[in-house]
């Protein structure tokens, strides 16, 4: 919570990278560039290299010897972007060695100068500013995912997760020792983000295409990241069981009332053994399903506990001094 007492403000970059040698010098010459327009400000660039296999470490190590305020960090093996990024995150956590921390993509496709903008946002008072996109240049196929994607996470979620926000944000400090608290294997950063609250403000920005290289994410990892995104931030998927069995039952009960008046009313259409038949079926796979919701409540509570979350984050305390049991003369 504290801030350092002197010398210029110091903003790290967590830049994860998998196979990217192709484009990685253009990018930390981009980067190098947009932040030399604060020159009042000191950066350390943290690549974080997620198991690349092509060049990038030797790009990285180049990069390296020419410009002394890269760091990186080399993974044993491929764990994923948001593993990459949380690696960054730590490594600024641990050490307390910046101010204000700026995630973005190496690939180009987050434009430099759109982070130092964010840094202006900051200086004003923001303590996260993530880049919202106002037009993205991605397939039809991408987009009109992404679309279904965002409108049932905003159905599900207990938090509210911004759309069309990637994980392209500046982060002050103290956010970033919140988000090293929250130790789930299966991460979803934006939606940790959006949970641990703070003051966060939308930058809009036009999202770039790729500058060399193919993604990282096919539909494969997409869909286990969006996945991911819905099950660590509800639990109303095993909710829904027990609904399915509520209104099943109430068919159950409904047919009943149609079988009592087809046997009343008109005889002639009644098959013997078709009521008991029709009702018992609908009944107990009714009863089936809202007996698996009551598995799924305790199942979903469960759930909660292991992810261990923290159980809130302060923003700030106001207190007399000498209350916490420092004397302080
Ligand atoms: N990335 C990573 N590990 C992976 C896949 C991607 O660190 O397993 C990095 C990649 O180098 C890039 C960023 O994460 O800096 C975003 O990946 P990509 O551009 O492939 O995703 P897209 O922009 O297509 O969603
Ligand atoms: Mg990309």
């Amino acid at each position: 919570m504290e801030q350092r007492q002197s010398g210029p403000r110091r903003i790290a970059y967590v830049l994860p990278v998998y196979n990217e040698a192709e484009g990685i010098d253009a990018f930390h010459a981009a980067l190098v560039v947009a932040t030399s327009t604060r020159p009042d400000l000191e950066f350390e660039f943290v690549y974080v290299d997620d198991g690349s296999r092509d060049a990038s470490v030797e790009r990285l190590i180049g990069l390296r010897e020419q410009d002394p305020r890269v760091t990186m960090l080399q993974f044993s093996r491929n764990f994923g972007h948001q593993i990459a990024v949380t690696a960054g995150l730590d490594l600024i956590a641990e050490t307390r060695t910046a101010d204000a921390v700026i995630v973005m993509d190496t690939d180009l496709q987050d434009p430099p100068r759109v982070s130092v903008e964010m840094i202006e946002r900051w200086e004003a008072g923001a303590e996260v500013v993530f880049a919202q996109r106002r037009t993205r240049k991605d397939t039809a196929f991408k987009r009109a995912t992404a679309w279904g994607f965002y409108w049932v996470l905003d159905r599900m979620a207990a938090v509210e997760i911004p759309r069309n926000v990637g994980d392209f944000r500046l982060m002050d400090a103290r956010v970033v020792a919140e988000i090293s608290r929250y130790r789930e294997h299966d991460r979803f950063l934006r939606g940790i983000v959006a949970h641990v609250g703070f003051r966060q403000e939308p930058l809009l920005f036009d999202r770039d295409e790729r500058f060399a290289g193919e993604t990282g994410y096919p539909l494969r990892k997409m869909l286990s990241f969006a996945a991911s995104g819905i099950l660590g931030f509800s639990t109303t998927p095993l909710k829904m069981i027990s609904r399915l069995g509520y209104v099943i039952s109430a068919l159950s009960v409904l047919m009943a009332l149609y079988a009592l008046f087809v046997r009343l009313f008109r005889p002639e259409d009644s098959v013997p053994g078709w009521a008991f038949l029709g009702v018992g079926m609908f009944m107990l796979s009714g009863i089936q399903l809202v007996m698996m919701g009551v598995i799924g409540s305790y199942l979903g509570r469960v759930y909660v506990e292991s992810q261990d979350r923290p159980l809130y984050t302060l923003a700030m305390v106001a207190r007399e001094s000498g209350r916490d049991g420092t004397h302080r003369g």
